[in-house]
């Protein structure tokens, strides 16, 4: 049975990208008579705020799309982080890194999904854990792991190359995990069959295949839909002024026939903003 999930992070308001990503995981969930599950992706508890989780409550709704169960929340899973983490850690997968982002960029030689890819500047180093981010050494995981495959349902087979972001963090100074760990362990501990998200985080999956491996958890399917775009071609930012949802919500837009709209362009690589606001009107 296809179970999917949306799962925002409530560090600000929802907007219309984040409704697109709702209707396609809801609708591929109950086009098949499976379920369709809400996470609150709040482990970052300094950026969180329940206000926003209750504006999402109402957007949803509002765009007419109703979820199985209570809402899950991520922060109160940390025991779950926390073991994976011990168990990477007793791997000897795991290492200590005090690096910041402006060394890793001076000292890094490419550039990968995220920006410059860690150059393994502590992998072999004898670093102080106390405090440290942990990074996963992923050349050594790969070994074990083996060759590893994943589906996405749009773009076909894929091999996992979890490489093109370097060592990842998977254990954040101030957190038990990254969002790569957190995520990888709550699709499987939610039992999500269909991984929907946006195309952004097509790369991000070859690293939660590799950890699924190394975990021995359950390996879905996945689901990279397009993302809405700004008419000048660019992603959707508030900076540039894009509509929240609950912006329009309390103008009195139409929910249900935003996420008709949405729906009627579900497979396109990008969507324009205004042509949704212009078909829903
Ligand atoms: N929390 C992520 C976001 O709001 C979504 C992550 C995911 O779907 O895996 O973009």
């Amino acid at each position: 049975m296809v179970r999917t999930r949306f799962a925002p992070s409530p560090n600000g308001p929802l907007h219309l990208g984040h409704a697109y990503a709702a209707v396609v995981a809801h609708d591929l969930a109950r086009e098949q008579g499976g379920s369709f599950l809400l996470r609150i992706e709040d482990i970052d508890g300094e950026r969180s705020r329940i206000e926003f989780v209750e504006e999402f409550i109402l957007d949803l709704k509002w765009l007419g799309l109703a979820w199985d169960g209570e809402a899950v929340f991520q922060s109160a899973r940390l025991d779950c982080y926390i073991k994976a983490g011990e168990r990477l850690k007793a791997m000897g997968l795991l290492y200590p890194c005090h690096c910041t982002r402006a060394e890793i960029a001076a000292a890094a030689n490419e550039a990968g999904p995220d920006g410059p890819v860690y150059p393994g500047t502590c992998r072999h180093r004898a670093v102080d854990p106390i405090g440290a981010a942990w990074r996963l050494d992923v050349a050594q995981a790969m070994e074990i792991a083996g060759p590893l495959e994943w589906v996405d349902a749009l773009a076909g087979p894929q091999r996992a190359s979890p490489q093109i972001f370097g060592d990842v963090v998977l254990l954040r100074k101030d957190l038990p995990a990254s969002y790569h760990l957190a995520a990888t362990l709550d699709d499987a501990a939610d039992g999500i069959t269909l991984v929907t998200r946006g195309m952004d985080l097509f790369p991000a999956s070859h690293v939660h295949r590799l950890l699924q491996a190394l975990l021995g958890l359950p390996v879905p399917v996945w689901h990279h839909h397009g993302l809405l775009i700004e008419a000048d071609g660019r992603k959707l930012a508030k900076r540039r002024g894009s509509p929240s949802l609950a912006d329009l919500r309390r103008a009195g837009a139409d929910g249900r026939a935003i996420a008709d709209t949405l729906r009627a362009h579900r497979f396109p690589a990008g969507i324009s903003l205004s042509q949704v606001l212009h078909d829903a009107a």
